[in-house]
């Protein structure tokens, strides 16, 4: 049998149901080859090997018998590890929850597993999901496929390196200020962060509530598609959803005439080989009859304080209920008094995520909550304001994904500015709740370059048709050896 593992997810699913192959012998490759590259990229933290196995001998029986099968019938599929999977360890790369095993799955994974898709185990992050490289990760950071001595991007640098690597033929991730676009720029693969409100969060493990969405990675556009049919609607578990469908309808129209704006603020304050790309991917939507011209934003600036200001916020709230009590590790309060108890199972938690409780907690103190929290929303509003406006001129606005290429390990973690600064061009899009996706672009000094579409809420489709377009004019290369 050829490399199945190398399969779109697209094709893996033709592949099975027409009888090319059989969803065990495509699963068995699977697991060789996380076998074979995962020592060196350390994308999968838990190979569910038992679980993916006797899936695919489900799928293959109901294909086998003519039954009924879901429209990702046969399709290895990675988690983050900070999506809720029933009976198996659901860690946030973190100390604090190392033995935790939930009761129940997130509504995504409940859907992915209706439709017959294969969970193949979790993947890296950095702990909580705080970060942008996965070096903040309890299980040791994550490589990039394309060179491993350089980050993967972060926080779901596995959820990206695992599709990169040819280890699952998709996954999810989380983003709350980049956190799926980041490292799919980094490995070239594409990446989606959906409209807030668009998909489900019952059972991601929350970092910042009003920001997070969970995502697809795949290595092609319909991949992507492919995985928001499933994941993306309405749920009585989540009231934030805003839609009331259950399936959204995509159809591709990729040559309607788009009006296209590009950032100059972001595209300019990117490394000068990113930024060549971007302006070429414009110069490629003008030959291909999109309307394009440059735009200026105001509230760039501010984009990054806000964004912090309220993410650490809403962090701080959120992670006061890991006291080892309900869920953690083994650590039995016997023979301590409770705050003594209390301190030493949260100096559990990292450095980086220390930090963050601590700022946010100040943020949100009684003296400072005017100074900072308020004042970060009210930005946040603002840029909400002049996005709205935008859209109105624009179907889609392009950008950079990351403003400078994937770096070596070790570069930026005693920095933590150093580190936030990078999510410039990501950030805009969770505090506006706009979708965005991140497309291959090319490559300088053999590193990928990622360009990132923007467009207004609930627009998936116009990502979708742009995001198409440019890769079916481009010929980006997804499948880095190794
Ligand atoms: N790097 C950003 C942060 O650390 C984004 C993380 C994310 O999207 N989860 O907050």
């Amino acid at each position: 049998m050829s490399k199945l593992y190398k399969l779109s997810a697209k094709e893996v699913n033709t592949g099975i149901r027409s009888g090319e192959f059989t969803a065990e012998e495509y699963i068995i490759q699977i697991l060789e080859r996380i076998d074979k590259v995962n020592p060196k990229v350390n994308a999968v933290i838990c190979i569910d090997r038992n679980g993916a196995l006797e899936k695919a001998r489900l799928v293959d029986r109901k294909i086998r018998e003519d039954e009924k099968i879901g429209p990702l019938a046969g399709i290895a599929i990675g988690i983050k590890d900070n999506i809720c999977t029933s009976g198996l360890k659901t860690t946030c790369a973190s100390k604090m929850l190392e033995e935790y095993v939930p009761p129940y799955d997130a509504t995504v994974v409940r859907r992915l597993k209706d439709d017959d898709a294969i969970i193949i185990g979790k993947l890296n992050l950095d702990e909580f999901a705080m970060g942008s490289s996965t070096e903040f990760s309890s299980f040791g950071p994550t490589s990039n496929p394309w060179n491993t001595d350089y980050v993967a991007g972060g926080s779901s640098g596995g959820s990206a390196a695992s599709v990169a690597a040819s280890e699952c033929s998709v996954s999810l991730g989380s983003d709350t200020g980049g956190s799926i676009r980041c490292p799919a720029s980094f490995c070239s693969v594409v990446g989606l962060k959906p409209t807030y409100g668009l998909v489900s969060r019952f059972g991601l493990i929350p970092y910042a509530n009003s920001l997070e969405q969970i995502g697809p990675i795949g290595k092609t556009v319909s991949d992507v598609v492919m995985i928001m049919k499933t994941i993306a609607g309405a749920d009585d578990n989540d009231q934030t959803v805003q839609v009331t469908y259950r399936t959204p309808d995509y159809t591709f129209s990729s040559n309607e005439k788009m009006r296209i704006g590009l950032v100059r603020e972001l595209t300019e304050g990117a490394e000068p080989e990113i930024s060549k790309r971007i302006y070429s991917a414009m110069d490629l939507f003008t030959n291909l009859d999109c309307k394009c011209e440059e735009i200026s934003m105001n509230y760039v600036d501010y984009a990054l304080a806000s964004y912090y200001t309220i993410a650490m916020a809403e962090a701080s709230s959120n992670l006061s209920r890991y006291d080892n009590i309900r869920y953690g590790f083994n650590f039995t309060p016997d023979g301590y008094e409770w705050n003594a108890y209390f301190a030493k199972v949260r100096s559990n938690f990292g450095d980086e995520v220390k930090r963050r409780i601590i700022v946010g907690t100040y943020v949100l103190s009684s003296a400072y909550y005017g100074k900072y929290y308020l004042k970060a929303q009210k930005i946040r509003t603002m840029l909400k304001q002049e996005l709205r406006s935008l859209f109105k001129k624009y179907d889609i606005l392009i950008a950079p994904t990351m403003p400078i290429l994937p770096f070596k390990f070790g570069e930026k973690i005693d920095d933590p500015i150093k580190m936030f600064m990078i999510d410039i061009d990501t950030v805009i899009a969770n505090l506006a709740g706009v979708p965005a996706i991140t497309v291959p672009a090319g490559f300088s000094n053999d590193l990928p370059i990622g360009l990132q579409i923007m467009a207004s809420e609930f627009q998936e489709q116009k990502l979708f048709n742009a995001a198409l377009l440019f890769e079916s004019n481009t010929n980006i290369n997804r499948s880095p050896e190794l």
